[in-house]
């Protein structure tokens, strides 16, 4: 794909006015911690709001009515770091070692397909060279993805 620039915040806010007719069913609070510092990316194509958008309609799932989402951005070195944290139930070790399978999933049929974080780790890792993995306890999950500032050649 073509290179391009990148704004990391833009793309968190395009995807949360993406899934505000979701999110506006609901008591959920988004709050924002951005490093307004963090540079422009440099990726060849990009599909990045994809990944927004499958983390942050898991984590309104997993909240259901009310709770809070926590977006945060940071310049890790050459890498920047997003990270999408919600104070939902956690996910129980036995769920996490299949999160990112394709089809793996814990909803109801029609509900999820299970390709949420498959489609979002294929895109973060082999299309952008970067990584993602999920930390989780009762009441704290958060998912962090690093990015290179600058496509890999
Ligand atoms: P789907 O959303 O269609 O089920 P995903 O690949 O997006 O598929 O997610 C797989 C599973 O990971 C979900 O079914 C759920 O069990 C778990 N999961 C993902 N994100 C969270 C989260 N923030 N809190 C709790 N469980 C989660
Ligand atoms: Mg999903």
């Amino acid at each position: 794909g073509a290179v391009v620039e990148v704004d990391l915040h833009e793309g968190l806010e395009t995807t949360l006015t993406v899934l505000g007719h979701k999110l506006k069913q609901t008591t959920i609070r988004v709050v924002r911690d951005y490093d307004r510092a963090l540079p422009h990316l440099t990726v060849r194509g990009s599909e990045l709001n994809q990944v927004w958008t499958n983390l942050l309609d898991n984590a309104i799932d997993a909240l259901g009515e009310s709770g809070t989402i926590t977006l945060t951005t940071r310049r890790d070195g050459e890498r920047a770091l997003v990270e999408i944290a919600d104070d939902g139930p956690g996910i129980p070790d036995e769920v996490v070692a299949h999160i990112f399978d394709s089809f793996y999933t814990t909803k109801d049929v029609g509900r999820g397909t299970g390709l949420g974080l498959a489609t979002a780790r294929r895109i973060v890792v082999d299309r952008h060279g970067g990584s993602i993995i999920v930390g989780s306890e009762p009441g704290r999950t958060a998912f962090r993805v690093w990015l290179p500032l600058t496509a890999p050649d």
